[in-house]
C-alpha cells in the first residue's frame, strides 16, 4: 500500500465519514478534533457488555440485556400520548418492545412479523409484562448487538452511537502502514504494529490497560516523533557552517582572576562546553539550564567577551528592562575598560536610539543589552556573533527557531533558562537544543531557611520581620494568589498593603496585575536601592533580578502554589551570603500532602529534585513553564509513568544520529503526530 495515502486518509476531515455532518464535524472541532487521526485518541472510558443473550424468562428488571426474539403482533394505539408497541416472543415468554415518538412505517421496518431479531437495551416491567423502551440497539444480525461497546465520555450534542460509529469506521479502514521502528525497539514491544496498538487500544476490553505492549507502543511513538523533530532541527541548524571563533584563553582566564569569586566546577565545564560550539564551524544553539542563582550570567558574560574578542559582536537579550540593566552594569564592571558597551532602553528618547542603533550597524558597539527591542527589524548588527537570551521559557520551538536565524549565519545562540524541569520533560520540550547543565549552586551560599505558618500567626512574622528591617534587610511579601480572578488577587494585595503600611509606615511599597510598566520599574529600581524595606507583590516577580539586600520573602496561601513555583520564589533571597528565610503561610491546618510538600521544600534547595518531586505530585500540565511552552500535550505518554519510554526514545535516537541513518521511513509518523509544520522539508 502506497504510505502517502495512507497517513493522508488519516489526516483528512471527519465530514468524510459516513454519518458525520457539519454539525456533528463542528462540534467535534471544539473539542480539538479535526480529522480522523484526532479521533483515534479519544478513547472509551467504560463499556456496556451486551454480549450474552438471554432467554426471556431469565431477564433481570432493570439491566441491560440482550434478547433474542420473533414479533408477533403490532400494537399501534390510535390515541397520540400512548405509545406504539410490539409484542414479541421467543418460546420461553413474550416482551413488549415500546416506542414513544417512532412512526409505525420505521418500527415496522426494524421489527418484521416472524423475523429472528437481536434487541439490546434496559429491561422494564409494566402490567405482568416485561418491555424494553426505545431500545437503540436493534438487528437482525446478532453479533452486530452482541459484543461489548464503548462508551465515551461525551461531548455535548453528540451521542455514542455517533462515537462508535465514527471509530469503528476508522478502524475499518486504518492504514497498515511499514514499520517505521528498527527490529530493536519493534521486540520491545512484542514486535506489535501500530496498525494493531490502535486496533487493541479501541477494545473495550482493553481499557486501562495502560502497561500492556500495544499502549506502551503508541506513546512511545508519541514521544520519538517528538524527539526525531526535535533532532531533527537540531541537526539543520548544526549544518550551518559559520565563522569560528577564536578563542582567547589568556584574556578569559585573567578576567575571571578579577572577579570576587571563583567560578564553580559546573561553571567552568559549562563554559567549555560552550566555548568548544563558539571555536567549533558549527552554528550553536545551546541551552543553558541552572537554577536560579546558579551563576549562569557570568558564564554566558565570558561567552560574550571570548565573542568580542575575536572580533564580533554581541546582543543580550532580557525579559525585563532591570533585568537588562542588571547584566549591563555587570558587564560595565567586569569587562575591560575598551569594550564598548551600551544599553537600549525603552524610555530613551529616539535620538539617542537612534545613536545607538547608528554604532550597531558601523560595530561601534560591542555589546548592547535590552530587551526584545533588540531584535526588531530596523535594528542592524555589522557583525553579530552571538546572543544570548536570559530567562527565556517563555518561548516555544517555533520562536526559538525564529530567533536562531535572526542573527544570520555566522551568530551563535545561547538561551538561558532557570526552570529546572525533569529530565524527560528537558528532552521533549527542548530537544531541538543541546543542552548544558549547572546543578551546583556557588559555595558560599547559605540554605535557606524555610518555615511554615498558619494565617493566625501573623504577629510572629510581624515581630521578625521587624527584626530583620531593624537589621538593614528587606522583605519580599507574595500575596495569596487567591484564584485564577485578577481582581479578587488584586484587592488582597491592596488590603495586606494598607495592612502592613500601618506596622511599617513609609517603608512598603507595592506592585500588582495593575501596575503599568514604567511604574513596576520605579517601583522595583527604588526598592533595589533600599528606599522601601517591604515590596508587597501579587505577580510573581521575574525570576533573576539580583536583590543583594531581600533576604525574607513570604508566601501567602502558600498551598495555591506548586512545589517549582515555590522554589523560584523562595530563590529571590539567599543570593548573597546573608543568612535568608522563607516563610510560607496557610489558611488552616495542612493537609498530609500539604506536609510532604513542604517537607520537600525544607529538604532540599535542589531545583532538579524539587521539580522531579513536583510533576510526581501534580503531573506535569501544572509545571512551570509547562503550559507556556507551547508544546502540545501528550496524548498518552506521560513523563512520569513513561519515564523507561522516553529514555529509549532519547537511545535510539542517538542511535540514529550516529549512524546517519536514513529516516524518511519515519514519514508517516512524523506527518501524523503533528509538530511537522516545524520540519516541511524533512524526507
Ligand atoms: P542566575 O543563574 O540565577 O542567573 P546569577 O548569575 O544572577 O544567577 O548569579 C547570582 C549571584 O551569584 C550573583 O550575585 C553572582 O555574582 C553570584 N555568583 C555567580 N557565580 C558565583 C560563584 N561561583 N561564587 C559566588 N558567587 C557567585
Ligand atoms: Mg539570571
Amino acid at each position: 500500500m502506497n504510505n502517502k495515502r495512507n497517513y493522508e486518509y488519516l489526516l483528512s476531515d471527519l465530514s468524510s465519514l459516513k454519518g458525520v455532518g457539519e454539525k456533528t464535524k463542528n462540534l467535534l472541532k471544539k473539542k480539538n478534533i479535526n480529522n480522523l487521526f484526532d479521533f483515534l485518541w479519544k478513547l472509551p472510558k467504560s463499556y456496556t457488555d451486551r454480549s450474552k443473550s438471554l432467554k426471556i424468562k431469565d431477564l433481570k428488571i432493570g439491566e441491560i440485556q440482550t434478547v433474542t426474539i420473533i414479533p408477533q403482533k403490532y400494537n399501534f394505539p390510535r390515541i397520540r400520548k400512548l405509545p406504539n408497541r410490539v409484542l414479541c416472543n421467543d418460546g420461553t415468554g413474550v416482551i413488549d418492545c415500546v416506542f414513544f415518538n417512532s412512526y409505525e412505517g420505521y418500527i415496522k421496518k426494524i421489527l418484521p412479523l416472524g423475523n429472528e431479531i437481536t434487541v439490546s437495551g434496559k429491561i422494564g416491567y409494566f402490567k405482568n409484562k416485561y418491555q424494553i423502551t426505545n431500545p437503540k440497539y436493534i438487528s437482525e444480525d446478532s453479533s452486530v448487538i452482541k459484543q461489548l461497546h464503548n462508551k465515551y465520555s461525551l461531548t455535548d450534542g453528540i451521542s455514542e452511537k455517533v462515537y462508535n460509529k465514527i471509530i469503528n469506521q476508522i478502524i475499518e479502514n486504518l492504514p497498515n502502514f511499514e514499520e517505521w521502528h528498527s527490529k530493536n525497539i519493534n521486540s520491545k514491544f512484542e514486535n506489535i504494529s501500530w496498525h494493531n496498538s490502535i486496533k487493541e487500544l479501541h477494545k473495550p476490553e482493553n481499557i486501562g490497560n495502560f502497561h500492556s505492549n500495544f499502549y506502551q507502543r503508541l506513546a512511545y511513538d508519541e514521544i520519538f516523533s517528538t524527539f526525531l523533530v526535535n533532532s531533527e532541527i537540531r541537526k539543520k541548524i548544526k549544518r550551518i557552517k559559520k565563522k569560528n571563533k577564536i578563542i582567547n584563553l589568556n584574556k578569559q582566564d585573567s578576567l575571571i582572576k578579577n572577579l570576587d569569586f571563583s567560578l564553580t566546577n559546573d561553571q567552568i565545564k559549562t563554559l567549555e562546553e560552550i566555548n568548544n560550539d563558539l571555536a567549533s564551524t558549527n552554528k550553536m544553539f545551546r541551552l543553558l539550564q541552572g537554577d536560579v542563582g546558579s551563576g549562569k550570567t557570568i558564564v554566558s558574560l565570558l561567552a560574550a567577551i571570548n565573542t568580542i574578542n575575536s572580533g564580533f559582536q554581541v546582543a543580550v537579550m532580557a525579559p525585563t528592562e532591570i533585568l537588562a540593566r542588571q547584566h549591563f552594569n555587570l558587564a560595565k564592571k567586569i569587562f575591560p575598560k575598551f569594550i564598548k558597551i551600551d544599553l537600549i532602553s525603552g524610555k530613551s528618547d529616539y535620538k539617542v536610539k537612534k545613536k545607538i542603533l547608528d554604532k550597531l550597524e558601523n560595530n561601534n558597539i560591542d555589546i548592547i543589552f535590552g530587551t526584545h527591542a533588540i531584535f526588531q527589524k530596523k535594528v542592524i548588527f555589522k557583525k553579530l556573533g552571538l546572543i544570548i537570551i536570559d530567562e527565556q521559557h517563555k518561548f516555544g520551538v517555533n520562536q526559538r527557531k525564529r530567533l536562531s536565524d535572526k542573527g544570520g549565519i555566522d551568530c551563535d545562540v545561547l538561551l538561558m533558562t532557570a526552570t529546572p524541569i525533569p529530565r524527560t520533560l528537558t528532552m521533549t520540550i527542548y530537544g531541538d537544543m543541546d543542552i548544558s547543565i549547572i546543578r551546583e549552586k556557588p559555595k558560599n551560599r547559605k540554605p535557606i531557611k524555610t518555615y511554615s505558618k498558619l494565617d493566625s500567626k501573623i504577629d510572629d512574622v510581624i515581630k521578625f520581620i521587624n527584626k530583620e528591617i531593624k537589621s538593614g534587610n528587606q522583605i519580599f511579601w507574595v500575596c495569596p494568589l487567591i484564584d485564577e480572578s485578577k481582581k479578587l488577587d488584586h484587592s488582597s494585595a491592596v488590603k495586606k498593603f494598607d495592612y502592613l503600611k500601618k506596622k511599617f509606615p513609609n517603608q512598603v511599597c507595592l506592585l500588582h496585575g495593575k501596575t503599568n510598566l514604567e511604574e513596576k520599574n520605579a517601583i522595583l529600581n527604588n526598592f533595589l536601592k533600599n528606599k522601601f524595606k517591604i515590596l508587597v507583590s501579587t505577580t510573581i516577580i521575574e525570576v533573576g533580578i539580583d536583590f543583594p539586600n531581600a533576604n525574607v520573602i513570604v508566601i501567602e496561601n502558600a498551598n495555591k502554589f506548586g512545589l517549582s513555583q515555590l522554589h523560584q520564589l523562595r530563590g529571590r533571597v539567599g543570593r548573597g551570603n546573608k543568612d535568608s528565610t522563607c516563610i510560607l503561610m496557610f489558611k488552616s491546618n495542612l493537609s498530609e500532602n500539604a506536609k510532604k510538600r513542604i517537607k520537600i521544600l525544607k529538604d532540599t534547595n535542589d531545583g532538579f529534585v524539587i521539580s522531579e518531586e513536583d510533576m510526581k505530585l501534580r503531573g506535569f500540565g501544572d509545571l512551570l513553564g509547562f503550559k507556556q511552552s507551547g508544546i502540545k500535550n501528550f496524548k498518552l505518554a506521560d513523563p512520569i509513568h513513561n519515564k523507561d519510554l522516553f529514555l529509549l526514545a532519547e537511545m535510539e535516537i542517538k542511535r540514529i544520529e550516529n549512524s546517519n541513518e536514513d529516516i524518511s521511513r519515519f514519514k508517516p509518523l512524523i506527518k501524523l503526530y503533528d509538530r511537522a509544520d516545524i520540519i516541511n522539508d524533512i524526507a
